[in-house]
């Protein structure tokens, strides 16, 4: 840092989940920033979640992609682009549109979205263009299409602080969106009578501030929303008036109910009095906000359950006012952006339609694009399977990593390792996918982009870089810009991200006179310091003047009128047997994000849930303990996990994280289970569904090593790196001679300047070595015939330690065993690193908690794990 640095706090929003909460991000000078939630953004107003806090320690250039490669070695830009465009010049030749594709990410700013969709509609006139937002959002965006005639998102989030009712409809929003369920507990800490519902398989972390909890069957919320909608109408809460001067189909939409109704507690597994409650509350309460997210929509009847809530708020008139209405959050940071911009197989550009020759004309027009396709493309598991079949010859991969978040995961990496002609911009070289590619093409991160997101309330938001672009990295838009113009086409020389923003605005505005909901025509004419200086922006925003922040606001549903839709119950397609008689839901943790090539390399966040873990309720475990290692087993594939149990986890349900990636840990790749069936509208996949058997994992040794650097992979069939303070931490676990590996795993973290204490006795299987080097702890290997090894946390602080390594913790070390002190106890607060034993030692008083320990005080996102301890240690 030179002496003339000014640090100057950067507007910017968190790239991870679809709250989108703003950040204030000051560059340090020296590559890093400091972090802070920013005060005046809507959606947080200052708060942030563990993950969102921790961006700071993401900033590191290690592992990032810094140069174009072809082939694996470095090339020039001009040499990658042109093997790029001549990639596509070749599928377009050998297999026309149908065979060329992208598949993009909600990671992609709004700008990069929009050319990329350009590029794929207008240039290769394909509609082979499908996001990752596929596995998250899609269900809900039929869903909205289907009852509103376009995917709208009625309400604001601070529907959910005004609520008397708030419902969770597969949501984990304590873990999955933080921040927003934050909101949600102030609001109800300020107003008591609030009541919270979660309806959900699992007992989450969002049931500790619920009143109720409905643990229905996986995939059975169309019953449980059958007899809701059939109990509103008979108790006389159909609003006769609003429906009819505003819906349509309600007869329909109840007959189909009906039909269900009677079976709802046989088909969710509910007691039936627990249905009542859950019925007579809604009922009872104008004021209700259903909010549902992945464990609506990641499912074969996705678009099913998604409506069979919405009805529900259409019959009873209950949408539009404020603390009331249907309500789905995505995942992430941009799917909204994405669904906007048409970057999906199945729209075009500003939400015009395929199927509407005046909105297609009107984009082809616009795009001087003749061969704008005229029918929806290959959704993401489609393409994949024709990728597979050699479909497609030329594939163009940004942002994302299909390799580890797809189903069927196996086939999926099969398919990416024939693939013709593979392109991946990436910022990271640690992504599973990248490891297939011909082209790699370094993108700009988080901190480098300048762009647009918008979240879950449909809030438009800048993303602002702060830090200078390292390497050769460029924007996604550039790279698709310098493509086309090789292809020969013009209308991609935008000189920046505001220009691209105000074509996409425009585009908004094609479909005047017929009007579309998502209308930004407004900001068509902003300028290049306005677009700078934007401050976040609800859409829509029409050329022709304001509107209400609510859609439905006055009762009329855009063009036309409401649809309730008749949702028949349909069961998972995949059902247990006696084979594989349990269900496995996947889902995310608290601490991570996506497939961990960020949040993975962040200590603090590792340490709350460091390794692959399946878990299972104590009745279905078998006699397996917690800690042992287990195969899961579906028809697809294998994967081996920690076993966790809990008796939140419902009977014949196991859960498993979706993060795991082979760079990290090879064995605990769950997308390798998960069932590629779709739900028949949204063409989104089952990720929750998937039968499966667990068995025991029986190895014939277990090591846990600390190393200054990662480890290679593929060293044992059971794997996890795990990033710590000064290093890391690998859990293995393998067959073979117990020697043999100990001395492997020796050699290599062997390093000039270490002087190495060893302990072996081969008679028990126990090996145990500690390399020291200027007498700090510099590497160690633990290995023996079980997990009982000592506490990792014990081993983690033992090499992050600075100062020397006391004979005591030397001598235990080789023993095996920690020198004096508590058991250990599994980390509940990141932002302080306070264990579940040191919030014990508070006696269940929550008010000496923060204080004594500061747990909970920091982003907030431990607070209802510390709910959860503290209601264990109340008086009966
Ligand atoms: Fe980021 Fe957390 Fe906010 Fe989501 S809730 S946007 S992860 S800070």
């Amino acid at each position: 840092m030179d002496g003339s640095f000014v640090a100057r706090p950067a507007r910017t929003t968190c790239p991870y989940c679809g709250v989108g909460c703003g950040v204030l991000a000051t560059p340090d000078g020296r590559g890093g920033a400091t972090i802070a939630g920013d005060p005046d953004h809507p959606a947080n107003q200052g708060r942030l979640c563990s993950k969102g806090s921790a961006l700071g320690e993401t900033l590191s250039l290690e592992d990032r992609l810094l140069h174009p490669e072809i082939g694996g070695k470095r090339a020039s830009w001009d040499a990658a682009l042109d093997a790029v465009a001549e990639g596509f010049r070749r599928g377009l030749a050998q297999h026309g549109p149908e065979g060329v594709a992208l598949y993009v990410s909600g990671q992609l700013l709004t700008e990069d979205y929009y050319a990329t969709n350009k590029f794929a509609k207008g240039v290769l006139g394909t509609a082979n263009i499908d996001s990752n937002s596929r596995l998250c959002m899609a269900s809900a965006v039929a869903a909205h299409t289907r009852a509103f005639g376009e995917d709208v998102v009625p309400g604001t989030y601070e529907d959910l602080e005004l609520a008397d009712t708030v419902v969770l409809v597969g949501s984990n929003l304590a873990w999955c969106h933080p921040v927003l369920f934050q909101r949600v507990m102030a609001a109800k800490a300020a107003r008591p009578s609030m009541t919270l519902i979660v309806v959900d398989p699992r007992r989450t972390a969002t049931c500790e501030g619920a009143e109720l909890h409905l643990p229905l069957r996986p995939g059975s919320d169309v019953a449980l929303f059958a007899a809701l909608l059939t109990h509103l109408q008979d108790r006389g809460l159909a609003d006769r008036a609003w429906l009819a001067a505003h819906a349509e189909g309600a007869e329909a939409a109840l007959e189909a109910a009906r039909a269900i109704a009677p079976q709802a507690a046989a088909l969710t597994g509910l007691d039936p009095a627990l249905i009542a409650r859950f019925c007579a509350a809604w009922a009872a309460s104008p004021r209700t906000v259903t909010l549902w997210s992945m464990g609506v929509n990641q499912s074969s009847a996705g678009t099913d359950k998604a409506n069979a809530i919405i009805n529900c708020h259409l019959l009873t008139g209950r949408i539009g006012r404020p603390g009331a209405g249907p309500f789905s959050v995505t995942g992430q940071p941009n799917a909204m952006g994405g669904r906007e911009t048409g970057a999906l197989a199945t729209m075009l550009a500003g939400h015009l339609r395929f199927d509407v020759p005046a909105e297609h004309a009107a984009l082809a027009a616009f795009w001087n694009a003749p061969g704008l396709p005229r029918a929806p493309g290959l959704k993401a598991t489609q393409l994949f399977a024709a990728l597979e079949a050699q479909r497609i010859g030329a594939l163009w991969v940004m942002a994302t990593n299909p390799a580890v978040s797809l189903p069927d995961g196996d086939a999926v990496r099969g398919a990416l390792a024939r693939a013709p002609f593979l392109v991946v911009s990436e910022v990271t070289r640690r992504s599973d996918t990248a490891a297939y590619a011909h082209v790699r093409l370094p993108a700009l991160a988080w901190a480098e982009k300048t762009g647009t997101v918008t979240n879950s309330e449909r809030v438009i938001s800048r993303q602002r870089g702060f830090l200078p672009a390292p390497g050769e990295a460029r924007p996604d838009w550039w790279m698709v810009a310098e493509v086309a113009r090789r292809l020969g086409h013009e209308g991609f020389g935008w000189a920046g991200p505001a220009a691209i923003f105000r074509e996409h605005a425009a585009v908004t505005g094609l479909a005047r006179p017929s009007a579309r909901a998502f209308d930004i025509s407004g900001l068509a004419g902003l300028a290049d310091d306005a677009y700078a200086a934007l401050a976040p922006t609800r859409w829509p925003v029409p050329a022709d003047g304001p509107v209400a922040a609510r859609f439905f606001a006055h009762g009329g549903v855009l063009a036309g009128r409401a649809r309730l839709v008749p949702t028949p119950f349909r069961a998972p397609v995949e059902d247990v047997s006696a084979a594989f008689p349990l269900r496995l839901l996947t889902g995310r943790l608290r601490d991570q994000w996506h497939t961990m090539t960020r949040t993975g390399a962040v200590p603090r966040l590792m340490a709350h849930s460091p390794e692959p873990t399946l878990t299972l309720h104590p009745a279905d475990a078998q006699g397996l303990a917690p800690g042992a290692l287990v195969a899961a087993e579906s028809v697809r594939g294998r994967a081996i996990f920690r076993l966790a149990l809990d008796e939140g986890q419902a009977r014949g349900t196991a859960f498993a994280p979706m993060h795991w990636a082979a760079e990290l840990a090879p064995s605990g790749r769950v997308n390798a289970l998960v069932a590629p069936h779709g739900d028949p509208v949204s063409f989104q996949p089952e990720l929750k569904n998937a039968a499966i058997r667990v068995s025991a994992y029986g190895a014939a040794w277990h090591a846990a090593v600390l190393s200054a650097t990662r480890l290679p992979r593929d060293l044992a069939p059971y794997e996890a790196a795990i990033a710590v303070e000064g290093g890391w931490r690998h859990e293995l676990a393998g067959q073979g001679a117990p020697a043999e590996a100990f001395a492997r795993l020796l050699r290599l973290i062997d390093a000039p300047g270490m002087a190495w204490q060893r302990m072996e006795d081969p008679a028990a299987g126990l090996f145990r070595a500690a390399a020291i080097r200027c007498g700090r702890l510099a590497g160690a290997v633990l290995l023996g015939p079980d997990a009982a090894l000592p506490p990792r946390a014990w081993l983690a602080a033992l090499l992050a330690s600075e100062g020397p390594l006391e004979p005591a913790d030397r001598a235990a070390l080789l023993a095996g065993a920690r020198p004096g002190g508590p058991p250990p106890s599994p980390l509940v607060c990141a932002c302080h690193g306070v264990t579940a034993a040191a919030i014990q030692a508070c006696g269940g008083d929550g008010a000496r908690v923060g204080a004594e320990t500061r747990a909970g005080t920091g982003c907030g996102s431990c607070k209802p794990e510390i709910a959860a301890l503290l209601a264990r240690l109340a008086p009966a």
